[in-house]
């Protein structure tokens, strides 16, 4: 087989359409609003235009089947026949699919988590022993059908072996999925015949594993894999796609086998040493060089001169972008309302001016640099402007933060925070309180679209606001919690709320990005210096506590929570946009302790998710995020309690960070996985006080009055009485009133049973 190198692509796109169209027609398709042939013809003409718009643009490779109705891993788990068991009773196929992304009345739904570092998230495959591979290419194959009679130079993406067994979990007893490799590979090969004979020149292999630590021996397999899939005469050429960071021993030993293409992420991975291995110079090097996970527009001049460096040492090179787009919003043609000023624009690129900036990169390399002289110009003029911005450079914010680093962010000694807590406080043994959301309302969300269309006004709209938070607060103290919240009905999205309100961020108008599922996020944009202009929160906080004479909590989230959940610039080290968010959130409780709140609680659900990929960067990285926590809530006097909430993840790998934030109170998910956070926390030296989440918001079931008692007996074998906090394992904005009143209601009863006993 002699596959001609290409010589510009993106590794993958978005496919939610660009006004979420698939979103729509599938949750259309869930509720039986949608017929599946309309479902299917939404979907084949998202396919159609992405690919046109691809290969129109000058793409001379596209990526194909990356198109997914939920998942690319659901996806894959359904080529190699490896769905569990539990849904084989459906007949239909999509219908399976969807059983095992979203569970039934009668199945759950496999797991999911973060797709590496990303804000992503994929299903995670079962394999058990009674996991039979099999091969199902049909998905694969009708789209590469699809794409080679529009003409398209289709490039089909498939996730490759290592990563498919490496991100699935063992069940049933089973032993690691990667001991089934064999089983796999044979399948893999087969695939590659099919593809082969209809009519694919390349295939794309996503091996994004090979950039982390989590498999030692990932580096031998690949080559041992790679090789097997090499050696196949009837195959099309094989692009082995790397993303997310530096594939290290990885790069040598896949350019040791004769895979023809070898994808490396030039912006995660810095400087892979593309010129030390010598067995690249035979190969094609897909040079991730435009970043496909962040919004900046590419500086042409300096991303030439580095493909300019690799050249010498490759046999050919093809431009990309470092992953695929789908971590991207669509289009900045999508961005019309007029809030996007010309300077702020002309330094971003979305997924569509991505795929330009791949075109014009090749073209260079191909034609030299006065080919495209006007996209030089462009570039430079944009690099020139954000340079000089006044917006990313306030000394003011800049000092301040180094003089609060230079005097320190320690609180005062912990035992006697508590003391003076509790003076302050008088909570009975057992506290009760939640995390913070009540449940969205339809009068909340009536409200908030009334007031974007303009039908009421800023006034009205506030007063709603009031109306909910008076609700809220009238239903904790029926129900007798003990610390309460106000219910963030005021807010869209914990992370976007503030982004709104601070300087140096800026909200899209549709900027949607897939966040699992039909589910999208529109990540703020920070592209300056951070500051706050005026207090963010206190009115509303201090309007509920007026309602009531039980502690109100101060709800904020919290610096390395912002910093995850938005587009982040990218000149300067992540470490000091982090301390600058601290600040201003720290200015927040400052005006919130002012104005007479005694619990402020700030959120770091995303602790766990910035984690690097490689075990040795990640100190440094909890080392900055327990410090910006820190500088954001040592501002105020040690009588006023600092609480925190953690979720969506594992905890162990950062379990040491989590006491060394030093918070008085942790309320952390721990409800399905039985309170050994408890036993984890203690090992790592944790003292302070903490509230393991009793039960599962996740699920619409109210857990009984005895099962919540139960798991607070286990806590105190853990925890001692006087530490131990009593809550539900996260946020309550997606349940209805009246499950949270009834789950209330039986947690705040088995507190009191506990307490009784103690
Ligand atoms: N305070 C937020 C809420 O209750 C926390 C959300 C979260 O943990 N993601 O909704
Ligand atoms: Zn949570």
């Amino acid at each position: 087989m002699t596959a001609q190198p290409f010589t510009a692509t993106v590794t993958g796109s978005p496919r939610i359409g660009p006004r979420r169209e698939l979103k729509r027609a599938i949750e259309g398709f869930w509720a039986g609003r949608t017929s599946r042939s309309e479902l299917e013809s939404v979907a084949a003409a998202l396919r159609r235009d992405t690919w046109s718009d691809l290969a129109g643009a000058g793409l001379d490779s596209v990526p194909v089947n990356t198109f997914s109705y939920y998942d690319q891993m659901l996806d894959t788990a359904v080529l190699l026949g490896a769905l569990p068991a539990r849904v084989a009773h459906l007949s239909d196929e999509l219908d399976r699919y969807f059983a095992a992304a979203r569970g039934t009345d009668e199945v759950a739904p496999l797991e999911m988590t973060k797709w590496f570092d990303t804000n992503y998230h994929y299903l995670v495959p079962e394999i058990g022993p009674g996991t039979q591979f099999t091969l199902h290419p049909g998905k694969v194959l009708a789209e590469l059908k699809e794409a080679l009679a529009q003409g398209i130079p289709a490039r089909p993406v498939l996730i490759g072996p290592l990563t498919f067994l490496l991100l699935s979990k063992p069940v049933d007893g089973a032993g690691a999925p990667i001991e089934r490799l064999d089983e796999v590979v044979p399948l893999y090969s087969e695939l590659l015949s099919l593809l082969a004979g209809a009519g694919a020149a390349w295939v794309q292999l996503d091996e994004p594993v090979l950039v982390t630590d989590m498999h030692a021996g990932a580096a031998a397999l690949a080559e041992r894999v790679y090789t097997t899939l090499g050696s196949l005469t009837d195959r099309p050429g094989i692009h082995v796609a790397t993303y997310f960071g530096d594939p290290g021993a990885a790069l040598p030993a896949l350019a040791r086998t004769p895979v023809e293409a070898i994808g490396v992420d030039l912006v995660a991975g810095g400087g892979a040493p593309v010129a030390a291995i010598p067995e690249l110079a035979g190969k094609l090097v897909v040079a991730g060089i435009v970043d496909g996970r962040n919004v900046w527009r590419t500086d042409v001049e300096a991303a030439l001169s580095r493909l300019a460096t690799l050249l010498g040492s490759v046999g050919n090179l093809a431009v990309s972008t470092s992953c695929s787009t789908l971590h991207v919003p669509y289009s900045l043609a999508l961005e019309t309302s007029g809030a996007l000023d010309d300077n702020l624009r002309s330094w971003l690129a979305f997924g569509a001016e991505k795929v330009r900036e791949v075109v014009v990169l090749a073209r260079a390399l191909r034609e030299g640099r006065d080919a495209v002289a006007d996209e030089i110009a462009a570039s430079n003029a944009a690099v020139a402007s954000r340079r000089s911005d006044p917006r990313l450079h306030n000394e003011q914010i800049r000092a301040r933060i180094d003089t609060l680093m230079a005097s320190g962010t320690k609180r005062g000694n912990a035992a006697e925070r508590r003391e003076s807590q509790n003076a302050r406080l008088h909570l009975p043994p057992l506290p009760t309180t939640t995390i913070g959301s009540f449940p969205q309302t339809p009068a909340i969300r009536k409200a908030r679209a009334a007031l974007r269309n303009g039908e009421i006004d800023r006034e009205e709209y506030e007063r709603r606001m009031k109306t909910e938070i008076a609700e809220v607060i009238a239903l904790q103290e029926r129900l007798g919690l003990d610390v309460l919240v106000h219910g963030e009905p005021e807010r869209n999205d914990m992370v976007q709320y503030f982004a709104e309100q601070l300087d140096g961020f800026f909200a899209t108008d549709n900027g949607w990005v897939q966040s699992y599922g039909t589910r999208c996020v529109r990540p703020p944009i920070l592209y300056g210096d951070v500051s706050r202009p005026h207090p963010m929160t206190v009115e509303w906080i201090t309007y509920a506590q007026s309602l009531t004479g039980k502690p109100v909590k101060g709800m904020l989230t919290g610096p390395v929570t912002i910093l995850a959940w938005s587009f982040v610039r990218d000149d300067q080290p992540l470490a000091d946009t982090a301390y600058q968010i601290a600040l201003a959130i720290r200015d927040e409780t400052v005006d919130l302790e002012r104005a007479g709140i005694a619990i402020i609680q700030v959120d770091e659900p995303a602790l766990r998710e910035l984690l690097p990929l490689r075990r040795a960067e990640q100190d440094a990285y909890l080392q900055w995020a327990v410090g910006a926590f820190r500088l954001a809530t040592s501002g105020v006097s040690d009588s006023t309690q600092i609480q925190t909430h953690l979720c969506y993840s594992e905890f162990g790998e950062v379990i040491g960070a989590i006491a060394e934030l030093d918070a008085d109170v942790t309320l952390i998910e721990a409800a399905r996985s039985h309170m050994e956070v408890l036993d984890d926390l203690n090992q790592a030296g944790f003292s302070n006080s903490v509230g393991p989440g009793v039960y599962d918001i996740h699920s619409p079931r109210v857990p009984s009055t005895d099962e919540i008692a139960n798991s607070l007996r286990a806590a105190l074998r853990a925890v001692p009485a006087e530490r131990l906090w009593v809550n539900p394992d996260c946020g309550l904005k997606t349940r209805t009133v009246d499950e949270v009143t009834a789950s209330l209601r039986n947690m705040v009863a088995a507190a009191a049973q506990v307490r009784a006993d103690i």
